[in-house]
Parts: C-alpha cells; structure tokens; sequence
C-alpha cells in the first residue's frame, strides 16, 4: 500500500514532467499570467507550481493507494473510487460492463484497475497542482492549506474535469492568440482567491453560463465579490466539502429527474418543450444550484436572465426544493453507506480475518513475518 505510492517508474516520469513543465511555461510566458512579469516572479511561480504539483501528486497516489489497499485492490472497489474520485473512468466502466453484460462476456474494468486509478491520480493531482501553482491561487494566509489539500483528495472528481478545462482554455487561448483576438480562455488576474477563472468567453455548456468544475470557475466575466462570482465559488466549496457526495448527488439529481421532467413539462408547457422542463427540473431545481443561486442572491431562480415564463410554470419555490431534498438525500446518505460498508469495512474485516486465520495456522518453524514484496520461495522442478 505505502510502496506503491513511491515505486512507479512511469509516475516518477509524470512528475518530471511536470516540474520540467512549470518552469518551462512560467518562463516562457513570463508576461501572460498575473500582473507580476519579472524573472523574479517567474522562477517563484515555477517553484510554487513545481513543489504543488509534486506534492498534489504525492497526496492523491496515498489516498488512492489506501482506498483501493484497505479493500484488498478489490474490482468493485476500484469501480467505485472511479466513480467517486474521477468520475470519468466510472461512467467508461459503467458502459463497458453493461456491453459486456450485454453480450455475455466476462466483466472487467477497462479504466478502474488499480494501476490505472493510481497513475490518474498522478496525473490530475500533479496538474491541478502545478497549475494552480503557476496562478497562485492559494492563500496561504488563509483557507489556502485547507483548500489545497482537499482538492488533491477529497475533491479529486471535480477536478479531474477541472483538469480537462485547464486545458481546453489553455489550448484555446493559445490558439486565439495565434488566430484570433488573443481574448478567448483568458485565465483572469486575481490571485490567492483559493479558485481558478477563465473570463468570458471561455469554456462553458451554454454561452451565457459560468461552467465550475473542482476549483474551476470557466466563462465568468464578474470578478471577486460580484453576485455570479459568488455563486460559482460556492460551487468551488461544495465539491471541497462534500467531495464525491455533491459530484454524485449533483448527477444523481439530474438522473432521477430526467424522466419526470419530461412529463412534468409536456403537462405545463408542451411536448415541444421537454428539453426545457429538463433544464427547470435537472438544474435549477438542483438543490446545490438553489444554495448557490442563494449565495448569489436570487433563492427563487425565476428572475434571472433566460428564463422565461414557461421556466417560471416549472421552477419550484425553495421550500419545494427543501422538502425533496429530504428523502433524496437520507436515500443517497444510506446508498453511500451501504456502499463504503460493503465495499471497505467488510473486506477490510475479511483482510484482518483471512489474516489471523492464516497466522494461526503458520508452522512454528517458519518466520512469523517477511519483508514487505518479498518473493515467494522458488519451487524446485
Ligand atoms: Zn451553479
């Protein structure tokens, strides 16, 4: 569990790499990241980027190894902390076994094995690391140490998505530079704000939306203390704070909504406009949008720029929201229980069992214990 963490060649490889990679980028674009553009400047911000992402790497293989350890790197227990930590590798692996449900061959992760989630891990802690490093956005008089650490772990979902808008608006603002008007995936100025943002326009899933994943606030125009800002940082906390659960659950919401919505918008506004219904029931009705739509200063959600009168017929009242909320949930809490019981406390009681069982039956003669990776004895043909 704990050698693992240090022996892989390929991620020491990784986070050469990176550290290669954050002195490379602070120097040869000095003059882009924040309003500091000396050389001074730039070594600092290469060094803040080099030792996060060594770090962010370090923290995510020893939680990732402990996980996938503590359940004997069990297949279920893989399936699920690529759920809960990656996400992406959940949904791939969640198709491919039902395909191979389907066809009746023998099921096997394609991206959940133990090596892959430990490279992953690797790879989304040294970047968000070095990254974040590089636009010091930690404060490290402040929520800074609680914020970084959690985002190499805990909230290791969303920013593995978080990730994957790095450099989206990365190669986007390259590119618009080259081609364009150079302003497309602008990264904005502030720093130690404990959040990246992209100005607008930058990534996002509707134009005139913020898109937040992890600590990754894309296509917001408004700055620091303005209502949307606030909106999409508190977003940035959910994922620190509630980590797999708000990423689930934010998914979980919109999955069990889906099909009602549509029923629920063909009865109020018309078959022609389910897809609304679905916008009105899977996301402003989210109850982690309510608290942020909250944050921001519109709890109801119906006077916001888009929506319109048929929105208004399917947006419910907080109190509403609250009430679902509820059953949804206590249902999703005993779920993940369940779950971790089964997956972690129970193998882990087998382990320990399997364990005592195996040493009351050693012969006397024989060592009590081996060094830890220690072959067994060569069999003599
Ligand atoms: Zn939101």
């Amino acid at each position: 569990m704990v050698e693992r963490i240090f022996n892989d060649p390929l991620a020491w490889g990784i986070l050469g790499i990176f550290g290669v990679l954050a002195f490379a980028l602070s120097l040869i674009f000095k003059d882009d990241f924040d309003t500091d553009t000396s050389m001074g400047g730039a070594l600092l911000r290469g060094l803040e980027g080099l030792v996060l992402s060594a770090l962010g790497a370090l923290l995510a293989r020893s939680l990732i190894s402990f996980l996938l350890g503590w359940a004997n790197d069990s297949e279920v227990a893989g399936f699920v902390v690529g759920w809960g930590f990656f996400l992406i590798p959940g949904i791939v692996d969640t198709i491919v076994y039902i395909i191979q449900f389907l066809t009746g061959a023998h099921g096997h992760p394609l991206l959940s094995t133990p090596q892959n989630l430990l490279m992953y891990a690797t790879a989304v802690g040294g970047m968000s690391g070095m990254v974040s490093g590089l636009w010091r956005i930690y404060r490290w008089d402040g929520l800074g140490w609680i914020a970084f650490p959690l985002d190499v772990t805990w909230a290791l979902a969303g920013n593995t998505v978080g990730c994957l808008l790095h450099f989206v608006n990365f190669l986007g603002f390259r590119l618009s530079r080259l081609l364009g008007d150079g302003t497309w995936g602008m990264h904005a100025s502030e720093i130690r704000k404990n959040a990246h943002r992209y100005e607008k326009k930058s990534f996002g899933l509707k134009p005139d939306y913020a898109f937040t994943q992890g600590a990754v606030m894309s296509n917001l125009k408004d700055g620091p203390r303005d209502d949307l800002y606030r909106h999409e940082k508190t977003h940035v906390w959910q994922n620190r704070c509630f980590g797999p659960m708000y990423t689930l659950t934010y998914v979980g919401w919109m999955a069990a909504w889906i099909i009602p919505s549509f029923f629920a918008a063909t009865i109020k506004i018309g078959f022609t406009n389910i897809f609304r219904g679905a916008q009105d029931w899977c996301y402003f009705n989210n109850p982690w949008e309510t608290w942020a739509y909250n944050v921001q200063g519109c709890p109801e959600r119906t006077n916001i720029e888009g929506v319109t009168e048929d929105d208004k017929k399917l947006i419910w009242p907080p109190k509403w929201v609250i009430a679902w909320s509820i059953p949804f949930f206590l249902a999703a809490t005993a779920l993940a229980v369940l779950v971790v019981n089964s997956v972690w406390v129970d193998s882990g009681m087998n382990a320990v069992a399997t364990q005592a069982h195996a040493g009351a039956q050693k012969p006397k003669s024989q060592p009590q214990s081996k060094p830890h990776g220690a072959p067994p004895p060569a069999k003599h043909h």
